[in-house]
């Protein structure tokens, strides 16, 4: 071949040439005429492969920037494994594998068929139409975020949110910041740095993703003066330790653990009175945001945030994304002296939320004051209010959609799911689970094909079969769960 070969006919050669023979003898396509004894070096130019139809489809499908970057990695890479020989086909088959994973976006849409209704590591709560609308409103353009529109003048940030939250839960002030761990810091900087803050050892817990108790009150300049014992705390531990440097006491929803047995601890109503005796703030930390009473749909009981502010709390900080079901948040309600100082303190500018999470927030809020009872648009309540003859008539119509014939036994049985989100973890919750025993594969390798498909599918694997709990599955979502399942096994589509 000589040198003027255009890269078609080179690419015609290189398909002649099968792929693992020996690259060499083309040698008119490399980029340097020298050295042509290095294996590694014989790799074909970037402009010549370019010019490939193999590469001008991908040009066609692909921004050129990244189809050069691909490719110069393929090359890289041949070249790093110092390959004796190229083949065309399987060069661009990587290329295009590559394409693909750079292309295919980083947070992917899960069906959740675990059963466990705040999940964390599935973006914990979905959240309702009219917060998605809001939020998509808001993203648009321009909002009046800082600015009254009646007056004319910058204005307050969250004051629709604070309305909102002061009817709920009977608190006098309220506000927002980036989650529910930075409500706990912006709290314990803003009424008790430099000061002494008393918790109970039945309390210093951690939270996961690395939030413990006794490094956060470190972090907000405060020291820990632990009371009582891991099961028992009395009224008395506390009253013992207050002395002159005491700022606050922290209560702390032990979420995700409990102490059964031989335990006693102390209620916020009877540590009310005793704060305020030695002029102290009395801090919540009770993390779910359950804001209506989770008896009355079924769900296992909850205190709620007006519950604590009724029993004399100062200051209660919850999650937005746990049960309360927005976005992600940390929220703070209490009394107006306290919330002014977190308003006030520098770290508040730092944790505060943007103008997306407030419209989201503000949309979920309104459903909770506008509801009767429990908002069931919420779609984490709305989940968590399902009756099972609910779940039983839906697991139904998964199972038939399903069709999986002689590939796979399916059938419908009990199930048990959780609110999560470290709410209620000791109480599961009656479901109903389709479950599937492929017969042409393991278990575990249809649930890998389902966590990778498009949407991705999570359920869980019990005693080699695949449980899709429906508790956690949108009406409109069991059609696409059940093509996830008939894609993975391979059935016809
Ligand atoms: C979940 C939780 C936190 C952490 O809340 P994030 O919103 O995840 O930051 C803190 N305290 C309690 C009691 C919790 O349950």
């Amino acid at each position: 071949m000589g040198t003027g070969a255009g890269p078609r006919l080179l690419w015609m050669h290189w398909q002649r040439q099968r792929c693992g023979e020996e690259w060499a003898g083309s040698m008119d396509i490399t980029a340097s005429g020298e050295d042509r004894r290095s294996a590694r070096r014989d790799l074909p130019a970037m402009h010549r492969l370019l010019g490939t139809p193999e590469a001008l489809a991908l040009l066609g499908a692909h921004p050129r920037a990244l189809v050069v970057r691909c490719m110069r990695e393929g090359l890289a890479e041949l070249r790093r494994r110092e390959a004796a020989s190229f083949c065309g086909e399987s060069f661009f088959a990587g290329v295009a594998d590559r394409l693909r994973a750079e292309r295919t976006p980083g947070l992917r849409r899960v069906l959740n068929a675990t059963g466990i209704v705040v999940h964390t590591n599935l973006g914990r709560a979905p959240l309702a139409v009219e917060a998605v609308t809001a939020l998509v409103e808001a993203s648009r353009g321009y909002v009046n975020l800082e600015y009254d529109l009646e007056a004319g003048r910058r204005g307050g940030r969250d004051g629709a949110v604070e309305g909102l939250l002061r009817r709920i839960t009977g608190a006098q002030a309220a506000l927002a910041v980036n989650n529910n761990a930075a409500a706990v810091l912006l709290a314990l900087a803003g009424v008790a740095a430099g000061g002494e803050v008393i918790v109970s050892r039945g309390e210093l817990v951690e939270i996961g993703g690395s939030f413990r108790i006794p490094d956060i009150i470190e972090e907000s300049g405060c020291r820990l003066v632990e009371v009582g014992t891991t099961n028992k705390t009395r009224l008395a531990d506390y009253a013992h330790a207050i002395g002159p440097a005491t700022k606050a006491i922290l209560k702390v929803h032990p979420s995700n653990y409990r102490i059964v047995g031989f335990t006693a601890s102390v209620g916020l109503a009877e540590l009310a009175p005793l704060a305020r005796r030695h002029g102290l703030v009395l801090i919540e930390d009770q993390g779910s945001g359950t804001l209506v009473d989770m008896a009355g749909i079924g769900a296992p009981a909850e205190p709620t945030v007006g519950a604590s502010v009724a029993a004399g709390a100062d200051l209660v900080t919850f999650s937005g994304d746990k049960l309360l079901g927005g976005p992600q948040a940390g929220l703070v309600v209490g009394r107006a002296a306290e919330v002014g100082k977190l308003r006030h303190h520098p770290l508040y500018r730092a944790l505060r939320v943007d103008k997306l999470r407030l419209a989201a927030l503000e949309a979920t809020l309104r459903l909770y004051d506008e509801a009767d009872g429990a908002p069931l648009a919420v779609p984490a309540i709305g989940m968590l209010a399902r009756d099972e003859a609910t779940l039983e008539r839906a697991a139904a119509r998964l199972a038939g959609l399903l069709d999986l014939g002689r590939q796979a036994t399916v059938s419908v049985e009990p199930s048990v799911g959780y609110a999560g989100g470290g709410a209620m973890p000791e109480a599961p919750i009656p479901s109903r689970a389709v479950a599937v025993q492929p017969l042409t594969m393991p278990a575990d390798e249809l649930a890998r094909r389902l966590r990778l498909g498009e949407p991705a599918l999570v359920g869980r694997i019990a005693r080699g079969r695949l449980l899709l709990d429906v508790r956690t599955l949108q009406e409109a979502e069991l059609p696409e769960a059940a093509r996830a399942v008939r894609e993975a096994m391979g059935c016809a589509m």
